[in-house]
């Protein structure tokens, strides 16, 4: 008796493969078949089937959406769905899973095995099916995250280890690429600070990709342990993150310092970022052991001490100081000055006198100046500081070197030399001793 039958929905927009899977399904099943994914969600609500075996890829609503209606609220209770799609990415597989779907059958598939998977789905025989499973590529080689005294590394016993700061990423806000950029580089903010053989990364901008290229070939057989300190989450400042190799080593070792995200936490910012969404990794199947911490005062990373400070930039951001065997080094991106920004007052220049004070005393100061200040009149706001305003800091802070960086995407290598000079020009005739000068990408800082 057809009512007997278990009634199986086919969606698919292609018509013979919509046939094909009728043929094969219909002497045992009733069946009945849409044309697309919005036909479907109104077809499956009409016919209640048992079972749909859906397509990804279709106009007007396509699979994935399809399986988060027909499994979430207001969708049919208890009905199961067999994905079929030509599509063999981990990353569709794990996406249709977590839509909801109970089966994953790559096309172009074999009857046999269609037939065997519709009816261990429906209960008929057969092992019920797993859901569908990350594949090998993508199956995490998940491990507890270390913890921040693990990677402490001692002080060394003998004499002070080597200090150098290195550029990988100098410009701000975009990624920039054009021949009139080159020689300051076009990858966004990423800073190496070495400590003998511990290296610490400030910021995860594009320029971290290169770095981890470089770690990788000087740890190639070693197993390297890192500290990651990012002062917010803009894109600028983490879009390098999933590109960086020592974190597909199972051997390797980082911690990410940073403070609670005003949305979120520290954790759970990087892992979005990382979401199907927007890249085809997750951040839980990176193989090194990776951790997170939300500072709530100085690091100790046993070679050195990492201690924090509130900027004034759109959202939650934080500059860094850096004191490491008799040196120090202070990393602030991205800051516009409090009077800049909210006008002449007690408050605002009592602000701005606390940052200089917490880079006083630095060897090296890592700062941004990203407008002229006729580009400010129509950027206040933004978060970001003039020329004017690096020359004036290194007056108030006397810092013996800083390296203006945060490059403004529009800025030509020409366009810079004239306001770094311009800067340096400040600085003397203020009376000031600190060396400027312009951070280019693969510049090497010994301290
Ligand atoms: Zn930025
Ligand atoms: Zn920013």
């Amino acid at each position: 008796m057809p009512g007997d039958k278990k009634k199986i929905l086919i969606v698919d927009d292609d018509e013979m493969l919509r046939s094909l899977a009728a043929d094969i399904l219909s002497a045992e099943f009733e069946v009945t078949a849409a044309v697309d994914g919005q036909d479907g969600w109104e077809k499956a609500r009409e016919l209640r089937p048992d079972l749909v075996v859906t397509d990804l890829m279709m106009p007007r609503m396509h699979g994935y959406e399809l399986c988060g209606l027909l499994k979430g609220k207001g969708g049919l209770p208890g009905v199961r769905v067999l994905v079929t799609s030509s599509k063999s990415f981990t990353t569709d597989v794990s996406q249709a899973a977590a839509a909801g779907a109970d089966d994953y059958l790559v096309k172009p598939y074999l009857p046999g095995e269609m037939l065997k998977r519709v009816r261990a789905l429906l209960g008929l025989g057969g092992a019920a099916p797993k859901p569908p499973q990350e594949p090998e590529l993508l199956r995490t080689m998940r491990r507890p995250a270390p913890t921040a005294d693990e990677l402490r590394v001692a002080p060394s016993a003998g004499g002070r280890l080597a200090v150098y700061v290195r550029f990988w990423g100098t410009r701000g806000s975009c990624p920039t690429c054009n021949p009139k950029v080159a020689g300051y580089g076009g990858n966004t903010s990423c800073v190496e600070l070495r400590v003998g053989d511990t290296p610490l990364i400030f910021d995860c901008g594009t320029g971290l990709r290169e770095l981890g290229d470089s770690l990788a070939r000087e740890f190639k057989g070693r197993p390297l342990q890192g500290h990651i300190f990012v002062g917010h989450t803009h894109w600028d400042h983490i879009q390098g993150f999933p590109f960086f190799t020592p974190f597909y080593n199972p051997a390797n070792k980082f911690m990410v310092f940073s403070v609670h995200g005003a949305h979120g936490s520290l954790g759970r910012i990087f892992t979005q970022s990382m979401s199907l969404d927007y890249f085809p990794i997750p951040l839980s199947s990176l193989a090194a052991k990776l951790g997170f911490v939300e500072m709530k005062g100085p690091a100790d990373l046993g070679v050195a001490k990492v201690s924090f400070k509130h900027l004034n930039h759109p959202g939650v951001c934080i500059g860094f100081r850096v004191e490491a065997q008799g040196r120090t080094v202070t990393y602030l991106s991205d800051h516009e000055p409090f009077a800049k920004l909210g006008g002449v007052s007690d408050l605002s220049l009592r602000q701005d006198a606390e940052i200089a004070e917490f880079a006083r005393g630095s060897d090296l100061v890592i700062r941004e100046a990203q407008y002229t200040e006729a580009e400010y009149a129509s950027r206040k706001g933004w978060g970001h500081a003039t020329y004017d305003d690096a020359a004036k800091f290194a007056l108030e802070s006397g810092v013996k070197r800083m390296a203006v960086t945060h490059h403004d995407p529009y800025r030509s290598d020409e366009e810079l030399d004239a306001h770094i000079d311009y800067c340096r020009g400040l600085i003397g005739r203020g009376g000031g001793a600190t060396d400027c000068f312009g951070a280019r990408e693969g510049m090497k800082i010994e301290l």
